[in-house]
């Protein structure tokens, strides 16, 4: 799998190659935004860490060139956490989000669970984690019955019709709510600590929704590797 790492400092650069190597990938470096532009509209890789503020042409502009024609896994990096809210505001069609400062196992750890998310035709053979009944408010984990209020069904509706994207609060408000008027986002907060109460005791081990700190949350049905 080749992974191309766009980012103009190269300290860090070249730690994720490093660890990309490590880790089995065919890491490639591309400091400058224009030039990272060129190749991934000549020959994109299988996945591609895309810096945000970069010299050239920055992250986002790349990212709104290439899509929609282009649906190559792309994680955007950012070194502002604050930016982050921002940035899932404008839809851009990221797979996922990483905020430096980050550790670059964690960048590996993400790089993997985004490619196996893009990989359907393996995702399919495999019996679906979760199963949600729209008819009659049912869903089930693993096979485990979980009983969900209606309010929690329509969360994890949400989230799991596009699992792995990272939602921010008010977008799960919007899908969650009829009417926005009278909830505030901390209801969300506390409707996704119980989901996850529920989740765990059916499939427990692992996080099922995944939060970013200030940000907002994702289900994530893809084991990690062990
Ligand atoms: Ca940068």
């Amino acid at each position: 799998m080749r992974v191309l790492v766009v980012e103009d400092e190269h300290d860090i650069a070249s730690v994720l190659l490093d660890y990309l190597r490590h880790a089995g990938f065919e890491a490639e470096h591309i400091a400058d935004g224009r030039a990272a532009l060129a190749r991934l509209q000549a020959d994109p890789p299988d996945l591609t860490l895309l810096d945000v503020m970069l010299p050239g042409l920055d992250g986002l502009s790349i990212l709104r060139r290439l899509r929609p024609h282009d649906s190559h896994p792309v994680i955007l990096v950012t070194a502002r956490v604050e930016e982050l809210d921002r940035l899932l505001g404008l839809e851009l069609g990221a797979d996922d989000y990483i905020c430096k400062p980050f550790s670059p196992r964690e960048v590996v750890a993400r790089v993997r669970a985004v490619l196996r998310r893009s990989r359907p035709a393996a995702d399919a053979a495999a019996r679906p984690a979760l199963v949600l009944g729209a008819q009659d408010w049912s869903a089930s984990l693993l096979g485990q019955p979980l009983s969900l209020t209606r309010r929690e069904f329509r969360l994890l509706q949400a989230l799991a019709r596009q699992s792995g994207r990272l939602f921010s609060r008010a977008q799960l408000l919007d899908l969650a709510y009829e009417d926005t008027q009278d909830v505030n986002e901390r209801a969300v907060d506390s409707h996704i600590k119980n989901l996850r109460r529920k989740l765990a005791a059916a499939g427990p081990g692992r996080e099922w929704i995944r939060s970013v700190y200030g940000v907002g949350f994702a289900f994530d049905p893809a084991p990690e590797p062990g």
